[in-house]
This record gives C-alpha cells, sequence and structure tokens, in this order.
C-alpha cells in the first residue's frame, strides 16, 4: 500500500471527512485490522483564507509548496490537497515535489464521465465557481460542460462557505437556499452537481436531491485509495 500524503487545514472539518473517508475505504476493502497509511500537513486556515482575501497568491503558493514539500518530507508517495480552492497553484506545488499531485477536479471529472454525463452545475468558493483553473480545466480536459450560479447566488454560496461551513455551522437555512440554487441550475440545464467545495457535504448530501450530486472530498478520498492500492 501506497502512504497517502495529504495537506489538510483547509478546513479541518473537511480534514477530519478526509481522514476517515480513506481509513474506511481502505478498511472496506482490506478487512481485518487494515488502515490507510496517510501523512497529513494541516495549515492553520486563518493565515491561508487572509491570503486569498487580500490575492496574495504567490504566498499562498509559497505556503502550498512548502506544506507540499513537508508531506512529501513525511513519507508520502503522493499528494493530495484537500480543498478545491488550493489547487489554484496545483501547477508550481506539483513543479515543486517529486512525488504526483492526485487533482480533485481529475477525479471528479471521471467519475462525472463515467456516470455518462455531460453538463454539470458547479458550486464552491467565487475562486473555484469563476476562475480558470478549476472550470477551466473541467471544460477543457474533459469537455464538461459547466453552469454556475448567477452573481448574487455565487455571492451566497462563496458566504456560506467561509462564514458557516468551514466554521462547521451547519444552518437549515442556508442548506435551502442551496437547494434552491441547485433546482435554478438544473432549471438550466444541468445534469448533475458538483459540491466543488470540500465542506459542502456537511451541509447537503444525495438524500437532499433528485439530481446526482459530484461530492469532491469523497471522490477525492476514495481516488486516493484507488492509487493507493494499485500494484
Ligand atoms: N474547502 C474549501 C474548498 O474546497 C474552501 C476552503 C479553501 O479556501 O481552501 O475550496
Amino acid at each position: 500500500m501506497k502512504t497517502i500524503g495529504m495537506i489538510g487545514g483547509m478546513s479541518w472539518e473537511s480534514s477530519i471527512e478526509y481522514y476517515r473517508l480513506v481509513n474506511e475505504a481502505v478498511k472496506e476493502r482490506l478487512g481485518d485490522l487494515h488502515s490507510a497509511k496517510s501523512v497529513m500537513v494541516s495549515v492553520d486556515f486563518a493565515e491561508i483564507e487572509k491570503l486569498q482575501r487580500e490575492g496574495s497568491w504567490e504566498q499562498a503558493t509559497r505556503a502550498m509548496v512548502a506544506a507540499a514539500r513537508s508531506v512529501e518530507a513525511g513519507g508520502a508517495d503522493f499528494l493530495i490537497i484537500c480543498t478545491n480552492t488550493m489547487h489554484k497553484m496545483a501547477e508550481e506545488v506539483q513543479q515543486g515535489i517529486g512525488i504526483p499531485l492526485l487533482h480533485i477536479a481529475d477525479a471528479t471529472a471521471e467519475v462525472i464521465n463515467a456516470r455518462g454525463l455531460h453538463r454539470v452545475g458547479l458550486l464552491g468558493t467565487r475562486f473555484t465557481m469563476e476562475e480558470d483553473f478549476y472550470r477551466g480545466r473541467l471544460v477543457e480536459k474533459f469537455h464538461l460542460g459547466v453552469l454556475i450560479p448567477e452573481t448574487a447566488d455565487r455571492e451566497i454560496v462563496h458566504r456560506v462557505i467561509y462564514d458557516e461551513l468551514v466554521l462547521g455551522k451547519i444552518q437549515p437555512a442556508s442548506k435551502a437556499e442551496y437547494l434552491r440554487i441547485i433546482a435554478g441550475l438544473a432549471e438550466a440545464g444541468a445534469e448533475g452537481i458538483i459540491l466543488g467545495c470540500t465542506e459542502i457535504g456537511l451541509l447537503i448530501s444525495q438524500a437532499d436531491s433528485r439530481l446526482p450530486l459530484f461530492d469532491t472530498t469523497r471522490i477525492h478520498a476514495l481516488a486516493a485509495v484507488e492509487y493507493a492500492l494499485q500494484v
């Protein structure tokens, strides 16, 4: 079994989900007392969020590369970054280390393609919804149609992530808003919805929606286990 390397802490509310998911999946696959071999370097999200808000992306990139190198030095065979947003500097991170990076958008797009869907809605931080590093990758590399909510709704999705979900606050009113926004994306032609922020799965689950939901946390963690168990 390969050792899974993780950069966590963005936020720790989702990092614990990653930790649980990789261990549950290894136990399910190998049985008995088996658990995932892993190394996690967990950052202080207050520092990262400040850099994001200020647009200090070079500094944020340096922090991510440093964390990735610590993960590698800790003995990981490959790396996952446990957030969608911080894949903005995935290329620089990959260049800074000698182990492979398993990209969250690639893992997600592969699952969507396997389901035979072509057009999906994307929810996440405004960086993830609006910038090319994520949407562009889904469109260009995987030929998916990607719909995002309109401006006011993107604001709501973004605000709920930073003011509530990363703080572990799960509010029924926010859930209702997310479901309204998902219904709007379905109306506009989305065949499925990417939960493109690793905390959204804490707010809504498949039972809440008729449309298939693609929870990036779960997909990414399971892809890491698949890779770790490949011979
Ligand atoms: N966990 C979130 C994501 O998947 C947001 C936190 C962050 O900005 O990294 O994008």
